[in-house]
């Protein structure tokens, strides 16, 4: 064990989120690459932690970094009038397709989902609010309220009643066996007997991502989220899509992950990619809704001078370059040859993605079973090869990649390449 990694177990919580027997130290990055502490170099499939959206070390966002740090002023109070706030709020208030949205600016994306919370609990005067299974929200008392990702939500508390409804999860064996159609049907009458029969009064708000990401990527079939929202408009119950994984075009066929389901949300939250590396989350709502509560006016470094700069910058970049294209494309490619690779290895359960997030399942080929120690092993697999991965899902075995939204068709082919090299190896040695 290295001396670092030491240290790291002594002061910070067992808990925290390691992917590798020997997570590595990184000193630098450029393009879509991080170098390590002893020199060697790895393509990055996971951008961070979907932190990095256009990839290290990018002139335009550095650039407008040293800018707004020349000016002597990293950051006063957001009671002032701060410029990059305000031009950052137009544009994603336009890019949301809500009418007369308005934005809020937190740190993370735990801080916005637990203000879209309580702008529903708010609105709709209840605590009752409807979540996803397999669903992951942040860590917060609202949040985990609305988690249930059992390795996340541990036996935590939340003052929320939560109820969990049926989407991306059709682990049961009677969902996987329905059509598509069968199981939105099964699903909305699920919704309609939670709504006359378990909850107390009336119902705040059903907040979603529109593909899980801790979950392991999954997705709710098409027509799902739009039949689930017909219900709730009957009753006046609002939408909060969490869009921390899934904004800015990651997906490749929508700028919003729930924009691929042709649903307006009355609320968005996001975080993560947008300023490519630097602390920036947020709400985009329905201005009546953001307006009728305090907890809407200030957050003190919520939308500060310096995240703004990195978000605006990061945002532009996204638009300018049409990085949506971009991972529709290098995306499709990659999952292509993830299905077909997945043919041939009996231990690649499954092969999901949408643009550039996709996930393969890795099974133990006897059973079929969820295999969480394979997936560990494809993590030292590919670290060796020099490919930075992600993993998780609701059994661990869900191998997860959402590279840069500026990765280059040659890298993803050379990606690509690592990833069924350490699949092949996998699969030799327990097939
Ligand atoms: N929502 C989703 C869908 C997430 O994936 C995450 C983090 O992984 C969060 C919320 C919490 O965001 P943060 O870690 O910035 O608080």
């Amino acid at each position: 064990m290295s001396d670092l990694l030491a240290r790291h177990r002594a002061v910070i919580p067992n808990w925290v989120a390691v992917y590798y027997d020997e997570p590595i130290e990184i000193v630098s990055g450029k393009g879509n690459r991080v170098v390590d502490a002893s020199g060697k170099t790895y393509l990055d499939f996971f951008a961070g932690i979907l932190t990095n959206m256009i990839g290290y070390d990018v002139p335009e966002v550095r650039e407008a970094v040293e800018r707004q740090l020349a000016t002597g002023v990293v950051h006063t109070s957001t009671v002032y009038l701060l410029r990059g706030q305000v031009e950052l709020a137009e544009k994603i208030a336009k890019l949301s397709g809500i009418k007369d949205a308005k934005v809020f600016f937190t740190n993370s994306g735990t801080e916005a989902n637990e203000t879209a919370l309580l702008l529903a609990t708010y609105a709709r005067k209840t605590d009752q609010v409807l979540a996803m299974r397999q669903s992951y929200h942040g860590r917060s008392f609202g949040a985990i309220g609305v988690t249930s990702n059992r390795s996340w939500k541990n036996n935590s508390y939340s003052p929320l009643n939560v109820h969990f409804l049926h989407g991306a999860d059709r682990h049961l064996p009677q969902f996987r066996a329905m059509n598509d159609a069968d199981y939105i049907a099964a699903c909305v009458a699920d919704l309609r007997h939670v709504l006359a029969t378990t909850v107390g009064g009336d119902v705040a708000a059903l907040i979603a991502e529109p593909v899980q990401g801790v979950g392991g990527f999954t997705m709710a079939p098409d027509g799902l989220f739009a039949a689930y929202k017909e219900v709730l408009d009957e009753q006046g119950i609002l939408f909060i899509s969490d869009e921390v994984q899934t904004g800015w075009g990651r997906t490749g066929s929508a700028f919003f992950g729930i924009q691929n389901h042709g649903v307006t949300p009355d609320m968005m939250t996001f975080a993560k990619g947008l300023g490519n590396g630097f602390a920036v989350g947020g709400i985009v709502a329905r201005g009546d809704l953001m307006d009728s509560l305090h907890a809407t006016g200030l957050a003190t470094f919520g939308g500060n001078p310096i995240s703004m700069a990195a978000a605006k910058a990061t945002l532009d970049y996204v638009l300018d370059h049409d990085l949506q294209a971009n991972a529709a494309r290098t995306g499709a490619h990659i999952i292509a040859g993830l299905r077909e690779a997945g043919k041939r290895l009996p231990i690649v359960g499954d092969v999901r993605g949408k643009g550039l997030m996709f996930a393969v399942e890795l099974v133990d080929p006897a059973t079929g079973a969820p295999a969480p120690a394979l997936a560990a092993r494809f993590m030292e697999e590919t670290k060796k090869a020099g490919l930075l991965a992600g993993k998780g899902g609701l059994y661990g075995n869900a191998l997860r990649m959402a590279p840069p939204l500026t990765l280059t068709m040659d890298e993803a082919a050379e990606g690509l390449g690592i990833i069924v090299a350490a699949l092949e190896t996998i699969n030799a040695e327990v097939a």
